[in-house]
């Protein structure tokens, strides 16, 4: 990785970087008192390893990440014994696109999964492939058709798959995870959870769905759902799935409240996945990675309750690691790190190899508290519409195609956006064309990790017409 040369040509050392330490110590939230995880006095080998991936959660929403309302008591529970990453950027903001790259340490380009209907390669090898290469047992449990692995190909590895069981909720996916535990808990184990409950139709059980809300949402004097209503995206709106939902529904504040419900409800169980793992004693020796594939718009940039685009609330993703037994606690990472990471990091902890042409960098050295160079993270959206090149400080945008998908937001091929995050954390003032210096450093860097792709084949994905019908009822188009 060479991206520091240019900005020392340009003699602007804070382009990139601030060249100072990204890390703070972490905050309390005022509203949750998050009990803290156990860590091993003594040296007790690492067990399992757990990846959980939320679909759909923006970092923002959890109360760790500084939200004020929202109560995520075992999220923070989780980073308060581990390291949170402040600045975690997925690779897409697309679903099977995005667990493509978490799994394999590769970026769209190298796996060429573009969007939900298409399937990893069998060249790309997995993170379960490894771990069961190594002799433990895997579990996966997904909760969106697309991720079935008759769909992805994300199956590779795996000696016990649970498929999705129709947008099957958080409470009894982590119920199948603890049977598959008590039965192989003993042995080591690797086990990745979906859960699904943050995306839309955002329906969480009582009482999280009057968890922060508790108006009427029928009321006919309300209009402000009616108001965005023109901002969404047709093929949405015109489905009878996403109309049965928001059916008689006048106010926009309750949708907002069903997001922030299930993502609450998420956390609790969650939580209760945590007090499992320690009832069983399985807490001080097994490794967890809290991610999300991406995050969701929510009304910024007029973009209601999808996650089409790579502005902020759609790619930047929560990053919370525990690793039992291996230094500190309870600290926060602020430099850009991103989803391929995650395979390096967790191998590493175990001390497996990473498989050759893995593209993410082990966090290791960050969660050591030594200083690294600044990376410049690389996301892509579903069918090569648009590229994201982000750093500390800047996000540069290239739209690739020119495709009119969201009202809001039209793309033109060959249009570039760049925005200065730290002055403009909103991303509202474009400033491609007031900084020439800056829009040449990523072009060129662009350009060098456009030449830096494997771009291996994908697999066969097997779309039967329910699958279709579902990612079309959940606003995705083929
Ligand atoms: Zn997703």
């Amino acid at each position: 990785m060479n991206f520091r040369s240019p900005i020392v040509a340009l003699g602007a050392a804070c382009l990139f970087a601030s060249g100072c330490r990204h890390e703070e110590p972490r905050p309390k939230a005022d509203n949750v008192t998050p009990k803290a995880v156990k860590l091993p006095a003594g040296d007790t080998a690492p067990l399992g390893l757990i990846v959980i991936t939320v679909d759909t959660l923006r970092a923002d929403y959890l109360s760790s990440y500084g939200h004020a309302r929202i109560l995520t008591p075992s999220f923070d529970r989780l980073a308060s014994g581990g390291i949170l990453f402040k600045q975690a950027i997925s690779q897409a903001s697309t679903t099977t696109p995005s667990h493509a790259s978490i799994m394999t340490s590769l970026y769209l380009q190298d796996h060429n999964v573009y969007t939900n209907f298409e399937a990893v390669g069998d060249a790309a090898r997995t993170l379960a492939e490894v771990m069961a290469g190594r002799g433990f047992n895997t579990f996966g449990i997904v909760n969106m058709n697309h991720l079935n692995p008759e769909v992805s190909n994300l199956g590779q590895g795996f000696e016990t798959f649970v498929k999705s069981g129709n947008m099957r909720r958080a409470g009894p996916t982590v119920d199948k995870t603890l049977e598959w535990l008590d039965k192989n808990g003993e042995q080591p184990f690797f086990a990745w959870i979906h859960f699904t409950d943050v995306h839309t139709p955002y329906n969480p059980p009582p009482p999280y769905d009057r968890f922060y809300y508790d108006d009427d949402e029928r009321d006919p004097a309300k209009r402000s759902l009616a108001k965005i209503w023109h901002l969404l995206p047709s093929h949405m709106t015109d489905h009878p799935f996403f109309q049965r939902w928001l059916e008689g529904i006048t106010d926009s504040e309750w949708v907002m409240a069903q997001y922030q419900g299930a993502v609450t409800y998420v956390d609790d169980e969650f939580g209760r996945l945590l007090d499992r793992l320690e009832q069983m004693g399985l807490l001080e020796r097994t490794a967890i990675v809290l991610t999300a594939d991406h995050g969701e718009s929510l009304g910024e940039h007029d973009i209601y309750y999808t996650h089409t685009g790579l502005y902020e609330p759609t790619i930047h993703v929560p990053l919370i690691t525990y690793f039992p037994g291996a230094g500190r606690q309870g600290v926060q990472v602020r430099d850009v790190v991103e989803s391929v990471d995650i395979m390096p990091t967790v191998l590493e902890y175990f001390d497996i190899p990473v498989p050759k042409g893995a593209h993410g960098r082990s966090l290791w050295p960050l969660i050591r508290g030594e200083v690294q160079p600044e990376r410049v993270a690389l996301s892509e959206h579903a069918g090569r519409n648009l590229v994201v090149l982000r750093t500390d400080r800047y996000k540069y945008i290239k739209q690739l195609r020119t495709v009119h998908l969201q009202p809001s937001y039209p793309w033109v091929e060959g249009r570039e956006e760049l925005y200065d995050l730290k002055a403009d954390p909103l991303e509202r003032r474009d400033l491609a064309r007031d900084q020439n210096e800056v829009m040449r450093v990523f072009r060129k860097e662009l350009d060098r990790r456009r030449g830096d792709r494997l771009n291996l084949q994908v697999g066969a994905a097997e779309l039967t017409d329910e699958t279709v019908e579902v990612l079309r009822a959940m606003g995705y188009v083929r």
